[in-house]
């Protein structure tokens, strides 16, 4: 039985091929954003302050960030990217730092709370039988006073989200559901996100009907991927995450583009993708430009036709034919009017026109009154439902006989 995690649950909901490359595919990319690389830098030295904090050892500040800066440098490698080409190297180091500085400012001496576990595994059944369940990780549950229980989440995001989000969020809701079967005295539980850039905490708190409500919405997703899992469908999905997937370079829809950004100018004029996709371009530009002028002629040549009174206009070699025939249309289209509609069919019905005219458009209706199939009665009474209107100018051209050059 597969066990699924809040983060697996949305890397499916953001791309699921992502999904498929990472869960079902197994493929491991040994490399990280360097947001992520910081954000895990973040993570362990507030773990280990608060595991020494357990032991009756506080930390000073310094001691706090000297172990992000040696735990950056132990723990760098190579394959650390960075995306956005406005921000250094130095400018996330230096984040790192001042979100922890900040943190610590602002909790120390760390005594508002009482911390009970790091870490902490989490198992989450969704229902009674056991067949949907998860699993998760908790950075910090604490305590505040007798059975009001705190879940703390670390988050080093630069963007803030509305109150809204977090009373909609799913991973630490599933957390306090989990929570549930660790401690028999629970009277309130709190969701705490600490986001360290900003130094500022988001809070929520969840009704019982919402988490029901929850583990059913959870239970359909799981479902979901499973389908998808049986039936191996799993379209990809861009978003701004792409630049931060680990699949970018074999994603069918960002591959040919990690292969182009790493040529030279004269390579990339030269692949072949480029030039087709460059010469599609102009010859797309080409025929809208084309399609605009054969409506400008049509307009000229219909207007030309007028003004002579003439129906036919030669050129070099072709001759065109301009007609602008009065077209019947059904009388209820025009007043939409369902008692008219209702009328008309009732009529269609009762002279067996129906197959004819079940599915009406204008070119059936025509074509209906037009032939010689119906008695004079049947056709006058049809005039009856429908009236005329000028139709659509139509240009018909012909090669001029020989003996018209
Ligand atoms: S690059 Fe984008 S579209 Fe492709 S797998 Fe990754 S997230 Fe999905």
């Amino acid at each position: 039985m597969t066990v699924y995690s809040h983060s697996r649950l949305s890397t499916y909901e953001n791309c699921p091929l992502q999904y498929k490359y990472r869960y079902v595919d197994r493929l491991v990319e040994k490399r990280d954003s360097i947001e992520a690389f910081m954000g895990s830098r973040c993570h362990e030295s507030l773990e280990k302050m608060y595991k020494l904090l357990l032991n009756s050892r506080m930390w000073s500040k310094d001691e706090l960030l000297d172990d992000f800066r040696s735990r950056w440098e132990r723990e760098w490698h190579d394959n650390v990217f960075i995306v956005r080409n406005d921000l250094r190297l130095e400018d996330y180091y230096n984040q790192g730092l001042k979100a922890l500085s900040d943190y610590y400012d602002h909790y120390h001496p760390f005594d508002r709370d009482k911390t009970l576990a790091l870490e902490q595994r989490v198992e989450v059944d969704l229902d009674d039988s056991g067949r949907y369940r998860l699993q998760g990780f908790i950075d910090r549950l604490s305590e505040e006073g007798v059975g009001n229980y705190k879940i703390h989440d670390y988050k080093t995001e630069r963007t803030w989200k509305t109150q809204e989000h977090f009373d909609e969020e799913r991973q630490l809701a599933l957390y306090q559901i989990g929570i549930t079967r660790m401690f028999s005295d629970i009277k309130s539980v709190e969701l705490i996100w600490h986001y360290l850039i900003f130094d500022k905490e988001a809070r929520s708190v969840r009704t019982k009907q919402q988490l029901e409500k929850l583990k059913i919405n959870t239970i359909h997703l799981i479902q979901e991927v499973e389908t998808a899992t049986e039936e191996d469908n799993f379209p990809y999905q861009e978003s701004a995450l792409c630049d931060w997937c680990d699949y970018y370079n074999i994603c069918p829809a960002k591959k040919h583009m990690h292969l182009t950004e790493k040529m030279t100018p004269r390579e990339f004029a030269e692949d072949e993708g480029v030039q087709m996709v460059n010469r599609y371009i102009d010859v797309k530009d080409a025929i809208s430009e084309l399609q605009a002028e054969k409506k400008q002629i049509e307009r000229d040549l219909f207007e030309f036709c007028k003004q002579l009174s003439v129906d036919i206009v030669r050129g070099s070699t072709h001759r065109i034919k301009v007609r602008r025939e009065p077209i019947y249309k059904a009388k209820y289209s025009a007043s939409r009017d369902p008692r008219e509609e209702e009328r008309f069919y009732k009529f269609v019905r009762e002279c067996n026109l129906y197959e004819e005219l079940m599915v009406l458009n204008s070119q059936r209706l025509n074509k209906a009154i037009k032939s010689d199939d119906l008695s004079p009665d049947i056709k006058k009474a049809l005039l009856e439902f429908v009236f005329l209107e000028e139709g659509k100018p139509r240009f018909t051209p012909s090669k001029l006989k020989k003996n018209e050059y």
